[in-house]
């Protein structure tokens, strides 16, 4: 058993971990400042034993009192609407918040693990993407705040694995979905189902062309815990290799909740990557991971949450 402390432990990701975590019996301290994350998402965790919530923004400095095993720092915004409307904040977590819990780690004599993102790799020019490949990010576009907040990041963890000896892991999450993603999240998954269930109008930005690969969340987490229990220090991508194009998730969308909701195109974003695919080799190879969730078993789990929702 370990006790375990997760930042942005309301949000999405961050609320499933903590339960994975409470279900393999570890002790979990939740931090979170609730810009993004919700109490909805913790309501029935609160109750369960060796789980304890704190209302903090780890932009500023972290102190939990007691042992600590791991620090898991999931805190950030991460939609791209979110990139538009709270740009400073998603700067200050990736950027000061990194610091506060590297520091915490330090002093506990913790892991960290670094929640990073396959915006690292930007608008990819290498298809799919391994590990090794450095990445094509516009610093100065409205993705730069979280693309450089996240590069930030995983150079200050390693910089405290070479110089402190902290022991360390980084995952790349790719596009993951699932229940408790916000309805209002802005995400092509979350805007599609909230779209067809409530009758309106399918948001395509652009032609539909563009290509994601989206991880159902039951599989990403597997993922992060197997990374969690492994000795690897450098990046591994975490996500679904299995490539989409935009319009094919609105068809599956479409099909699996039996919506009759127009398709429209609006503006493609600026930056927004063409292309997006993980190289889960390492994964495989390291952590012997792989999602066995196809999208559209996942989308009708994700809609099943969504229609609930929104009842
Ligand atoms: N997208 C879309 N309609 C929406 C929301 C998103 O067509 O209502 C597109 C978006 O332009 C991108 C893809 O879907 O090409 C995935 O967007 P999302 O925001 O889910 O994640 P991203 O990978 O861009 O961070």
């Amino acid at each position: 058993m370990s006790r375990v402390v997760v930042t942005g432990g309301a949000g999405f990701l961050g609320s499933h971990l903590c339960r994975a975590l409470l279900d393999r019996g570890d002790e979990v301290v939740a931090l979170d400042n609730l810009i993004t994350g919700s109490v909805a998402n913790i309501e029935e965790l609160f109750g369960r034993t060796g789980f304890t919530y704190v209302d903090h923004d780890v932009s500023r400095y972290v102190w939990v009192p007691g042992a600590v095993d791991a620090v898991l720092h999931f805190a950030s915004p991460a939609s791209p609407a979110d990139f538009e409307r709270i740009p400073i904040q998603i700067l200050k977590v990736g950027g000061l918040g990194t610091h506060n819990c590297l520091g915490l780690a330090k002093a506990k004599g913790a892991t960290f693990f670094l929640a990073s993102t396959s915006e690292v790799y930007g608008s990819p020019e290498v298809h799919p993407q391994p590990e090794s490949y450095w990445g094509h990010v516009n610093p100065i576009g409205p993705r730069g705040v979280y693309d450089e907040a996240k590069r930030y990041a995983e150079a200050m963890t390693m910089a405290y694995h070479r110089h402190h000896g902290i022991d360390v892991r980084i995952a790349r999450i790719f596009n993951s979905y699932g229940a408790q993603m916000r309805a209002d999240d802005g995400r092509a998954v979350s805007n599609f189902l909230v779209q067809a269930i409530g009758g309106r109008p399918i948001t395509i930005y652009g032609d539909g062309e563009q290509t994601r690969s989206f991880c159902y969340v039951d599989d990403e987490v597997r993922g992060l815990l197997a990374l969690l229990d492994s000795g690897v220090t450098t990046p591994v991508n975490i996500g679904n290799p299995n490539e989409h194009t935009v319009d094919e998730l609105a068809r599956i969308v479409l099909d699996v909740t039996g919506s009759s909701s127009p398709i429209v195109h609006e503006p493609l974003p600026i930056d927004d990557p063409p292309q997006r695919q993980p190289d889960i080799s390492v994964a495989r190879s390291e952590l012997g991971w792989e999602p066995v969730v196809e999208l559209r078993d996942g989308i009708e789990r994700t809609a099943a949450y969504f229609s609930g929702l929104l009842r």
